[in-house]
């Protein structure tokens, strides 16, 4: 079976072929020239481009559905090639900002927000992903290719930079070295060169794999799903809980190497009367007292079956506040897409049961 090229890293592609220096050119052909075969590949010699064309494929992806919101975001879904199914969302943000002479500029900054594995273990009750339990871990080049394929679709130049969220599909901590291994080939100044500072995981919360993730050192940024403030509470979102509490991430964060003008991002999904009470912010600003976090407050969204209610805006308005006011920086998440098939596994799952 051929392999798919976006799995190997440059150094890996340079062991694979000779002469090495061909690697770069490779590279730069497959990330930032958007060739869509080995054919195209001018300026590799013909016997090389048969052979590449031989033993690898360029893209694992097959896109099957994609919706547009209003707000100009775009989801899609992929089938990988072995016919299983994952979801990618491009969040463009139109920024508005003022050149050397004053004169208004409008630009777009793109964020990609990929999935790590089809389905999900954590089983978080709120969360669609958890409904189909856990299928596999999706390869290092399954991860990057969602990014390539979504900047090739879309026309993005190679040279507009996106930020990278592991925020779709499945834990990343539990597939922590596939997606370490996708933090080093998205990273490649060859490739799509995205740094590990515009790169954020989120997890779920496993505290030793945040530990070993902190010792790699690989410069990624750090998202906690935190969605509670007490283990009671936490425990019945998310049974992942149980191996590991409230205290043991807090601990596992603070040996977490953090950039000098970072923080770590703790994610808290609002969902009605569960924990978007005043109390909890309250208990949210001591808990996170000697961390240098920001909070991302998310309104839960509902889908068919779920027990959950959407919290009301002024509960959210009033817990945002709470924060800010009491030097806790938070930022509210605009419900990006709630016009598609928004929070993450619902195009997924329209799409099994022929909604879609
Ligand atoms: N497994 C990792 C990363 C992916 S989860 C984690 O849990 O952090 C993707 C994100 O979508 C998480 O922040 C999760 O809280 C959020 N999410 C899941 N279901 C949601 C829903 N119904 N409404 C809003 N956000 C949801
Ligand atoms: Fe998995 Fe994250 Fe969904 Fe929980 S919220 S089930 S960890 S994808």
């Amino acid at each position: 079976m051929k392999q798919n090229i976006l799995d190997l890293t440059k150094k890996e592609l340079e062991n694979e072929i000779k002469p090495a220096f061909r690697a770069k050119q490779i590279y730069q052909w497959i990330y930032q020239k958007y060739a869509d075969s080995f054919e195209d590949m001018s300026n590799l010699p013909k016997n090389l481009r048969t052979e590449l064309a031989d033993r690898y494929i360029l893209s694992p992806l097959e896109l099957r559905r994609e919706e547009q919101s209003k707000d100009g975001s775009k989801k899609y879904l992929f089938a990988l090639t072995d016919g299983l199914t994952i979801e990618t969302v491009l969040l463009p943000m139109k920024l508005e900002e003022f050149d050397e002479d004053g004169i208004r500029v409008h630009h777009t900054r793109y964020t990609v927000c990929v999935s790590s594995q089809v389905g999900c273990k954590m089983g978080c009750a709120f969360c669609l992903t958890a409904k189909g339990g856990f299928v596999r871990n999706l390869s290092a080049g399954e991860i990057t290719a969602q990014v390539l394929f979504i900047k090739k679709i879309n026309n993005i130049d190679a040279s507009r930079r996106v930020n990278v969220v592991y925020m779709g599909m499945g834990e990343p901590l539990d597939n922590l070295q596939n997606v370490v291994k996708a933090v080093e080939i998205f990273a490649d100044i060859d490739g799509l060169s995205i740094s590990p500072r515009r790169q954020t995981i989120s997890t779920s919360g496993l505290s030793s794999q945040i530990e070993k993730l902190g010792k790699m050192n690989i410069g990624a940024l750090l998202a906690i799903s935190l969605h509670a403030i007490d283990d009671e509470t936490r425990v019945k979102l998310m049974p992942i809980n149980k191996a590991y509490n409230i205290k043991s991430i807090i601990d596992a964060v603070k040996t977490f190497p953090i950039d000098v003008r970072k923080r770590v991002l703790f994610e808290y999904l609002i969902i009605k009367d569960v924990n978007d009470s005043m109390q909890s912010a309250k208990k949210l600003v001591k808990l996170l007292n000697n961390i240098k976090a920001k909070v991302n407050l998310i309104y839960f969204n509902p889908h068919a079956g779920s027990e959950f209610q959407r919290p009301n805006e002024k509960d959210v308005t009033a817990f945002a506040d709470f924060l800010n006011s009491h030097g806790l920086l938070c930022t509210i998440r605009q419900s990006k897409g709630l016009d598609i098939s928004a929070a993450c596994g619902q195009l997924k799952q329209r799409q099994e049961n022929g909604l879609a």
